[in-house]
């Protein structure tokens, strides 16, 4: 292939040996049925799977030249593994879904119509969810509008990672390279022309949900603290009120015993240190959650490590050339450490 292709469909994999096969069929027909023919890829980022998921994934890009194979070197979770599908892309316009196709790969064409008329990222809204619980249904719905409140950037309730961006959306975002990533808040906050479609959801193909309660709760707490001071402020506001009300209540206690009509108040000590004890937690707890990802950060480590970029288009073989689209410290963190060979 002389020229990149324009069109890069990027999906991230744990674990779905079940739904591989099926994914790159429906993203292979609608990417043929696009009017004009455009070229394509469909980028599978092996996120470190347990099951059959590489070796099927393999099988289907000996046959077909279109799937790019991205193999990272263990599983680093959903938004990096996106991140990684998404600094080795290389279409003028990229589409990220899951892999489980929850997101209707028949959106796609909807998204590129879109994309032409010259917006830079097309979101999916979410209308309805299939087969999910009232238990995810209701924390996500949750989940969106807390964020919304919490947050400085507006980011779209009800919208997942499910979207299109344009390359230099896509370019944008390989500069950022905050570890504890929540692509959808980062995508808004890059700014340009940005509209949503709305969508039913459907229920996972095959599988189960990678995201259980303490990972989504992982997860909205890197959402909120990635785009939000205001649980640090609160913590401040939150620790004034109740330093003004004990320093009263010192006064208090201390015209009391001036006044000796203090009565022994096992009740009201214990009161005191309970409530403040708790105070002093739930803030050093919200100080905690930034200090950590603070220091996650100041470590400066490559977000993640490839193991192999496969794919039978001889533009992929050496690997190198997809490296050397990667945005700057990512490509030559990777590039280091695989060559690097053992002392
Ligand atoms: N995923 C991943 N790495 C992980 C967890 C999930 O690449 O550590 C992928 C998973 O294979 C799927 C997508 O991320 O394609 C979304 O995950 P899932 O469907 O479990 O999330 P849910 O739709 O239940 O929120
Ligand atoms: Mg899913």
């Amino acid at each position: 292939m002389p020229e990149g292709p324009s069109i890069s469909v990027v999906c991230p994999l744990y674990n779905e040996e079940g739904n591989v096969t099926d994914l790159v069929s429906r993203v292979t027909a609608i990417m043929e049925a696009q009017p004009g023919r455009p070229s394509y890829e469909v980028v599978l980022v092996n996120d470190g799977s347990r099951d059959r998921t590489l070796e099927i994934a393999r099988s289907l890009a000996r046959r077909d030249a279109h799937v790019v194979i991205v193999n990272l070197s263990r599983n680093f979770g959903h938004q990096i593994a996106a991140t990684a599908g998404l600094d080795i892309a290389r279409g003028d316009a990229v589409v990220l879904m899951d892999g489980d196709l929850q997101d209707p790969p028949e959106l796609i064409g909807a998204f590129l119509e879109r994309w032409r008329e010259g917006y830079d990222v097309v979101y999916a809204v979410r209308r309805s969810r299939r087969g999910e619980s009232a238990f995810k249904v209701l924390t996500a719905k949750w989940f969106y509008r807390i964020t919304r409140r919490l947050t400085n950037v507006s980011i779209p309730v009800d919208a997942g990672d499910f979207r299109l961006m344009s390359r230099r959306v896509v370019d944008a975002l390989g500069q950022t390279r905050e570890k504890h990533r929540f692509l959808r808040g980062l995508v808004s906050w890059v700014g340009y022309r940005q509209i949503g479609i709305e969508y039913d959801r459907d229920r996972r193909l095959s599988g189960k949900t990678k995201y259980p309660i303490g990972k989504m709760l992982g997860f909205a707490l890197d959402g909120i603290t990635s785009f939000s001071e205001i649980p640090l402020r609160f913590a401040t506001y939150f620790g004034f009120f109740v330093s003004v009300f004990a320093f009263v209540y010192a006064l208090v206690v201390i015209g009391l015993k001036i006044a000796h009509r203090n009565t022994p108040g096992y009740t009201s000590t214990m009161v005191a240190i309970l409530f403040l004890g708790g105070v002093q937690l739930i803030t050093v707890g919200i100080l905690g959650e930034y200090v950590g990802r603070i220091y996650d950060q100041v470590k400066a480590r490559p977000l993640y490590f490839v193991d192999s970029i496969e794919s039978a288009s001889s533009s992929y073989t050496a690997g190198a050339s997809a490296l050397g689209s990667a945005p700057i410290s990512y490509a030559a963190a990777t590039a280091r450490s695989e060559t690097s060979s053992p002392p």
